[in-house]
């Protein structure tokens, strides 16, 4: 897979997308992630991007042109057109099912915004997919298109070796993760439960599908409805309502 990040901050994005899994995935040759600056599209003899806000009021407005410009430069270079996608906090929040999703495509492109937001004929003109990571406002759509591009990237073939695994991940199955522990065995009088040295890998099994059951239903039963459970998981459930 593909993914450009349309930004005026290439750097920044670069720097983070070089580190520790997602680094090594790019590397190795598992995703291919660009960083493009905006600013090398612009036609302004200045090389502004952006100007002020027509009808007044505060900050500065990303300029169409520019961006206009660095998409189709994107579409020639890539020989067809990747999907876009816009990240703003007036878009749809963004959702694992969303990231499974976006990780089948071949080519995606992130716009990231800045200041005041981008001028919206240009949003008219390239009808993007408009994602946002949360109800509050960043300074910038770079943290946001870095949590898509990471996101979508570990789901990739070859992105995560088998012990990191994204299966039983919160989220993916519309459930939260059992609680996990490593060495020491006992760390400040905290011991780690006693199933989980036994060593019996249906009663580990059974144990982590109990908790994440669990977990799921004090703190996000909402996310219970779309789970796909089995009987002995409803009866499970059952009694924790009882109870
Ligand atoms: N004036 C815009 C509004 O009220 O909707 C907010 C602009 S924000 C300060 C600047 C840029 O940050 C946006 O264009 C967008 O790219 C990005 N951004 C900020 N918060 C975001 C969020 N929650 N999700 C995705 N992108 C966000």
């Amino acid at each position: 897979m593909r993914i450009d990040i349309l930004t005026l901050f290439p750097d920044m994005c670069d720097t983070v997308m070089s580190e520790s899994i997602i680094g090594r995935a790019r590397q190795a040759g598992n995703v291919e992630i660009n960083c493009v600056d905006i600013r090398n599209y612009t036609l302004d003899k200045h090389r502004r991007v952006d100007d002020k806000p027509y009808g007044g009021g505060m900050g500065m407005v990303m300029a169409p042109q520019p961006i206009y410009d660095c998409f189709q430069a994107l579409c020639s270079e890539i020989g067809e057109k990747p999907h876009l996608i816009y990240l703003t906090p007036q878009g749809k929040t963004l959702t694992q099912d969303r990231v499974k999703e976006l990780a089948r495509l071949d080519n995606i492109a992130l716009l990231c915004g800045h200041y005041e937001g981008i001028d919206e004929r240009v949003i008219e003109a390239l009808e993007p997919e408009e994602i946002s990571v949360g109800d509050y406002v960043l300074t910038g759509g770079e943290l946001p298109a870095l949590i898509v591009a990471d996101a979508v990237s570990r789901m990739l073939p070859g992105v995560l070796s088998d012990d990191e695994c994204f299966e039983e991940e919160s989220h993916f199955n519309s459930l939260l993760e059992y609680p996990q522990y490593t060495h020491p065995s006992e760390w400040q009088g905290r011991k780690v439960p006693d199933v989980l040295l036994s060593g019996h890998h249906a009663k580990v099994n059974e144990w982590r599908r109990e908790r994440s059951l669990e977990r799921t239903f004090y703190r996000r039963r909402d996310m219970l409805e779309n789970a796909d459970l089995s009987e002995k998981d409803l009866n499970f459930l059952s009694n924790l309502k009882k109870g």
